[in-house]
């Protein structure tokens, strides 16, 4: 199975109801061999009609955060929990979540990223459910248990949060900046061990 295969998979797929009132399915871009694996919340308005992930102004912010950090947005791979909008934007529901989780466990499979960067505490508390956002963003764990155990995550806030809020913005950037430091320290870990 590659990328390919998930993406198509998800164009059928029918098993919750968020396909009901999407219209494109967004099973998510980027490069296979991606070293991060950014993994969102869900498709918004844009999303839906581009069929593409974060493409609206949390895209926008995401992106620019990248090219502050000299990481090319087609060298990553970015992804949602979920692949279809919730209508009007509503969270995801847990049984929606549960039902889309084969693909994104497919999805990190294939890549098998260096770390898994969670964006949002919807995509936080699908790996690690005890954890709040506010107190683990921008640091970097490892955590127990069959969804989690082989990873390195780090969760931030979402870039959809921080659109509007100064203070939580310099908060995002500052943490997105000790992504590259990270990444260096996971390779040269992954070398010498
Ligand atoms: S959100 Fe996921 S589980 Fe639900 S229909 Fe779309 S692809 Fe299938």
């Amino acid at each position: 199975m590659n990328l390919s295969d998930i993406r198509e998979k998800v164009k059928e797929c029918r098993l919750c109801r968020l396909c009901e009132e999407a219209n494109n399915s967004v099973p998510g871009e980027g490069s296979e061999n991606a070293d991060i694996l950014f993994i969102g919340e869900a498709p918004g308005k844009k999303e839906d009609e581009m069929g593409m992930p974060f493409v609206g102004a949390a895209g926008k912010f995401l992106t620019e955060m990248l090219s502050a950090c000299n990481i090319d947005r087609q060298d990553v791979f970015i992804t949602n929990v979920v692949k279809h909008r919730p209508p009007a934007n509503r969270d995801p529901l847990p049984d929606e979540i549960s039902s889309c989780f084969p693909y994104l466990q497919d999805q990190i499979d294939i890549i098998q990223p260096n770390v898994i960067v969670l964006l949002g505490r919807h995509a936080l508390n699908r790996f690690l459910p005890d954890l709040r956002i506010s107190d683990v963003h921008g640091s970097a764990m490892r955590a127990q248990g069959p969804l989690a155990e082989k990873h390195i995550f780090f969760p931030v806030y979402h870039p959809a949060s921080a659109l509007y809020n100064p203070k939580m913005r310099d908060t995002l950037i500052k943490d997105m900046k000790k992504l590259p430091v990270l990444l260096k320290k996971i390779k040269k870990s992954n070398v010498s061990s």
